[in-house]
């Protein structure tokens, strides 16, 4: 057993993981922090859109040092059919802001460079070092861990789960439920190196400028789920995920899913010529409010994916884990600087403290999300995307028809795939999901 003793040991060096051990260590905590990876980030998978503010607030002069791919000035939504895609964008010059609001990154990059701030502030970071389970007291409160190195038990006030979202140490010691098929998404990714100058030309940019593409329609054959395609600075990542449920269900595959995302002919002159270095596939927590499972215990708090603290509804996840890693952090320094024992009701401040942060506050929004992604996912994923590309289609094609046929033509495919009260009843509900 290593003797010395910590104020908190953090398992997982990613973005929660990180966050607390900065915020804590930077209070002057006594902090270790144990990651399996061979380096931070080196497991971790995003797609990945950094989100300014919730680092800010942990590292106000990032923009600095932080390894930063290129900062975003466009969103283009995309509804997709087998051939076609009719979109939403939105390009602004405001975003060539000062201080930029989003970023694409690399996580292998960035997490080695948060967790460079946290080991300058004094935490003390162990890679290659799986933590195999928490050690508790015969009341059940949280002592410490052990890890799978000879004598690797280590003990400390409290420990923060930050270990992603598989959350295996937290259910083997009975704190949480495993997360079920319909809480969880699984998406893949890969990484496509081009030219920087290919890039730029291909998506309209200059300099540092980004672009972002969300995608949902029939690339999901019919389930809940969206692609994507962000530009780096020489790469573009692309990817695709749907709930694991609906997976489970259907017998299709994320990696089929991704060649069709990669083929359909909006996306492949995108990409074309360009060399794929990286393929990943990951979880992510997409339950919502009602998935969160109890965040705090004796001795111990849970962060991050690991809390299912992800908001799929707008593609929010590293921020929530940033913010929750530093609120668990300052809660704990608040607990410790007044002495206190890290008893569950003593670090019920960490609960109180992001229920009253936008991460509770926006997931309240969306308790049920399983519920509200799927309803009427074949509708939403394949007939609409279907039909609003052919209307639109039919509305743009000059081919000697009267207008007032065009338009009757529309209405009446629309009609005849959901009655009137059907099509009601859809509006109804996707205004009600983003009321
Ligand atoms: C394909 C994809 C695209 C995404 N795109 C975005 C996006 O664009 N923007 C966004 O904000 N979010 C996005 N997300 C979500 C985002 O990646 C997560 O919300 C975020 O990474 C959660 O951070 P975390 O620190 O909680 O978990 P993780 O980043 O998963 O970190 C957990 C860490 O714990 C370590 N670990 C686990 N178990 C142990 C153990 N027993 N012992 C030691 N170490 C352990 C892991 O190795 C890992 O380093 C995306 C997710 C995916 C999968």
């Amino acid at each position: 057993m290593i003797e010395e003793r910590f104020d908190a040991i953090v398992v997982g060096a990613g973005m929660a993981g990180n966050a607390a051990a900065l915020t804590m260590a930077k209070r002057g905590l006594k902090v270790l922090q144990i990651e399996r990876g061979e380096y931070p980030g080196s497991k971790n998978v995003q797609g990945a859109i950094l989100y300014a503010d919730m680092l800010e607030k942990l590292v106000p002069d990032f923009r600095e040092d932080a390894p930063l791919e290129r900062h975003l000035v466009e969103q283009r939504f995309w509804m997709m059919d087998g051939k076609s895609h009719t979109g939403l964008h939105h390009r602004s010059d405001d975003f060539n802001e000062e201080k930029p609001n989003r970023y694409t990154i690399i996580r292998a990059q960035f997490d080695k460079w948060l967790s460079s701030r946290a080991q300058e502030a004094g935490a003390v970071v162990l890679c290659e070092t799986t933590v195999k389970e928490l050690v508790q007291d015969a009341y059940g409160k949280v002592i410490g861990v052990i890890t799978d190195r000879d004598g690797g038990e280590v003990h400390a006030d409290v420990v923060v789960l930050a270990e992603g979202v598989n959350g295996l140490l937290g259910t083997k010691a009975s704190l949480r439920e495993r997360p079920t098929p319909d809480n969880v998404a699984l998406a893949v990714k890969e990484m496509h190196f081009l030219p920087r100058e290919t890039i730029e030309a291909r998506f309209n940019l200059k300099g540092d400028e980004g672009v972002v593409i969300e995608a949902a329609g029939t690339i999901s054959a019919g389930m809940t789920g969206m692609g994507f395609l962000y530009t780096n600075k020489e790469s573009i990542s692309i990817g695709i995920g749907c709930l694991v449920a609906d997976f489970q269900k259907s017998g299709e595959t994320p990696y089929d899913l991704l060649d069709r995302f990669k083929k359909h002919p909006s996306i492949a002159p995108l990409i074309e010529g360009s060399e794929v270095k990286e393929y990943a596939g990951h979880l992510i927590p997409e339950g919502g409010y009602n998935a969160i499972p109890q965040l705090y215990g004796d001795g111990w708090v849970v962060v991050g994916d690991a809390a299912q603290l992800n908001n799929a509804m707008h593609r929010e996840g590293s921020n929530l884990a940033m913010t929750s890693g530093r609120i668990a952090g300052e809660a704990i320094f608040q607990v410790k600087s007044r002495k206190d024992p890290m008893t569950k009701q003593n670090l019920a401040l960490y609960k109180k403290m992001l229920d009253d942060s936008f991460v509770i506050k926006d997931l309240k929004k969306y308790k049920d999300m399983p519920g509200l992604l799927h309803i009427q996912s074949q509708n939403f994923f394949l007939t609409y995307p279907q039909l609003v590309n052919k209307a639109l289609q039919n509305f743009v094609r000059v081919d000697g028809t009267p207008k007032i046929e065009k338009e009757k033509t529309t209405i009446k495919s629309f009609v005849s795939a959901r009655s009137w009260g059907g099509l009601f009843g859809d509006a109804f509900r996707f205004a009600r999901a983003w009321r």
